[in-house]
């Protein structure tokens, strides 16, 4: 009997759920809008009712190997608790693994949706041929995580990864987390718009405030347009964007001296826009890149040698369903190796 195992992607526009075979093919996927207004209970029905529709539509014919949840904002993995997260602001102290598992009457792993991402890249995506991998996911805001020994690195409680709160510019924009400067005030979506928004302001972007003018719904997306089509201040918010993304990218590379790094998140498609400042200051700011031989291909096999790679995301919009799938298999391979161990 094959089995599979359902996972959620649950953001602030979006709660996705797909059931998902043990050779990561997606069976089927339910998607619905989750307006940050709506109320918490019930998105949490919605959510639990997916899981459930997709649970009974396919255990017949294979066996439920369990059911991860990728959410966004900081998680304590001994409670289940999501203790903050500035995308769903009714949920803030909410215990969400216990009040899903008393909805759904079975175990289900928690999991931050950057660290869900990294372990979906890392299984099947930019990290497949490698056991360790650190990920940058540039969304609303900039999420992290890491994946070490083919395990996401936890931490203490489970708060590892945090990349997107790295300090930039220790006299930089405020952030939501309490800090200035952070990452996620120069390459998160929402960071893209402000600086826009400010260059507007400041008269130095002309085609910028004719796009605005023209669209109500002026977004990350449409600075990325103009920049593609040669607008000057367009593509210095983009050089900005890079800059900050290899400062952070520097300290990590000394840090770990990890093989791949991965820019993932709906901002990475601007990858031809940021790359080159990302990856000149990194080339700048890190010694062990340099002496690394670098290269921003996709990763190729070990064979070709130990080299940093630094490189876009493979599974697009995915990686997070994908990788909180991926949980319980991870999670029952552990406890099948221990059972084996304990048997010797
Ligand atoms: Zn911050």
């Amino acid at each position: 009997m094959a089995s599979f195992a359902i996972g959620v992607d649950l953001g602030g526009t979006n709660l996705r759920v797909a059931a998902v075979d043990n050779r990561g093919v997606i069976m089927e996927k339910i998607t619905t809008g989750t307006e940050v207004a709506r109320p918490r209970d019930q998105v949490l029905d919605e959510m639990c009712n997916a899981i459930s529709d997709l649970a009974a539509k396919f255990s017949d014919a294979n066996h439920l190997a369990g059911i991860g949840v990728g959410i966004p904002g900081i998680i304590d993995m001994h409670t289940g608790m999501l203790h903050e997260s500035p995308n769903l602001p009714g949920w803030q102290d909410y215990p969400v693994r216990n009040e899903m598992e008393r909805r759904l009457g079975t175990t289900v792993i928690l999991e931050n949706d950057a660290n869900a991402a990294a372990l979906g890249e890392k299984w099947l995506g930019a990290g497949s041929d490698s056991d360790d991998l650190c990920m940058l996911t540039l969304g609303t805001g900039v999420g992290g995580g890491l994946v070490l020994g083919g395990k996401i690195w936890h931490g203490m409680t489970g708060m590892a990864g945090e990349l997107g709160h790295i300090t930039v510019d220790p006299n930089g924009v405020e952030c939501g987390c309490g800090n200035r400067g952070c990452l996620e005030q120069y390459a998160s979506a929402t960071a893209i718009k402000r600086m826009a928004m400010e260059a507007i302001a400041n008269g130095e972007a002309p085609e910028l405030a004719y796009a605005m003018n023209k669209n109500p719904e002026f977004s990350a997306k449409l600075v990325y347009e103009l920049a593609d089509q040669g607008d000057q201040p367009a593509q210095q918010i983009f050089r900005k964007v890079g800059q900050a993304l290899g400062v952070v990218l520097a300290s990590l590379v000394n840090t770990f001296n990890l093989r791949i790094y991965v820019i993932g998140g709906g901002v990475s498609s601007a990858w031809k826009a940021f790359a080159p400042s990302m990856l000149e200051e990194v080339r700048k700011r890190s010694f062990v890149y340099v002496a690394t031989t670098p290269t921003d291909v996709p990763a190729k096999p070990r064979s070709s040698g130990w080299t940093t790679v630094i490189t876009h995301a493979l599974l697009g919009s995915d990686a997070g369903l994908i990788g909180a799938a991926r949980l319980p298999m991870v999670a029952n391979g552990v406890r099948l190796q221990e059972e084996e161990l304990r048997q010797v």
